[in-house]
């Protein structure tokens, strides 16, 4: 997969996507990643990417021309392609009022060959850009950062260690929390591998006793039907207790339900 970043800032990568699976999915040549500078397509002396708002207002406004310019330079599939899927690349715009980025749109993200993410600055960007240039917006969250670039660098960070041989062992990455199962095969619910949208259940590791707070006592004894119903209860348990909007999307087994009706009773 090659991704495309345009910002004003492009120092501020430099850190964020040199670590973890970031780097090792670019050194394995899974993802490539290209940062680009919107002030190298300006053609002022002050390099000037921003300007007043028409119709008045508070701030600046991320002008539409640097970002078209640098975009004509990728060279991308036209934006009807994008937006059909006959191109499997996408323009996203970081956006507050986008749709929320999700663990699904990750991993529709990952199955692309392309992802250009756009970085806004200032009060927004110039509405051209949504409007004829992006074929996306999305927001990491319903709150407003100064920038486009940390999500991007989350946006990245999400999708890349989805890509096929990014993670050393694939089956945890789909047994996370948000996860649907990929296939619906009867009691795949009920499986240890696939949240099935819930969050995922606790993870312990040594020592079993530390400094007087034990590791529940089932996950050391072997009995792996045991251990799976107990990673589902609290997986349930977590999700009702954090998340109750995720159960009405979750792939829930019949167990499940028993489980969940049961946790509800005793919590009155
Ligand atoms: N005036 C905008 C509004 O009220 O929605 C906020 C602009 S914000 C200060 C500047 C830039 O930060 C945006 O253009 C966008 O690229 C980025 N940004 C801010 N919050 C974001 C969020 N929750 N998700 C993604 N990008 C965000």
């Amino acid at each position: 997969m090659k991704a495309d970043i345009l910002t004003i800032f492009p120092g501020f990568f430099q850190g964020p996507l040199d670590h973890g699976i970031t780097r090792r999915a670019c050194e394995m040549g899974l993802a490539k990643i290209e940062v680009h500078d919107l002030r190298q397509f300006t053609h002022d002396k002050h390099r000037t990417v921003d300007d007043r708002p028409f119709g008045g207002g508070e701030g600046m406004v991320l002008k539409p021309e640097p970002l078209f310019e640098c975009l004509e330079t990728l060279q991308l599939a036209s934006r009807d392609d994008r937006i059909t899927g006959r191109a499997k690349q996408s323009v996203t715009l970081l956006s507050a009022q986008g749709q929320r980025f999700t663990q699904q749109v990750a991993a529709e993200l990952a199955g692309l060959d392309r992802i250009v993410l756009v970085c806004g600055r200032y009060e927004g960007v110039d509405e051209r850009v949504a409007d004829y240039l992006a074929d996306r917006e999305l927001s990491i969250g319903d709150y407003v950062l100064s920038g486009g670039e940390l999500g991007a660098a989350v946006i990245i960070e999400a999708v890349m260690r989805l890509l096929p041989g990014a993670v050393g062992n694939e089956a945890s990455t789909r047994q996370e929390s948000f996860t649907a199962h990929e296939r619906t095969e009867p009691g795949a619910a009920d499986s240890t591998c696939g949240s099935g949208g819930l969050l995922d259940y606790p993870h312990y590791t040594r020592p079993a006793d530390f400094r007087g707070m034990p590791v529940p006592e089932v996950l050391l004894n072997g009995d792996h039907q045991e251990i799976r119903r107990w990673r589902r209860q609290r997986a349930l348990e977590k999700t009702l207790r954090n998340r109750p909007d995720l159960l009405d999307g979750a792939q829930l087994s019949d167990e499940d339900a028993k489980i969940l009706a049961r946790i509800k009773r005793d919590n009155g």
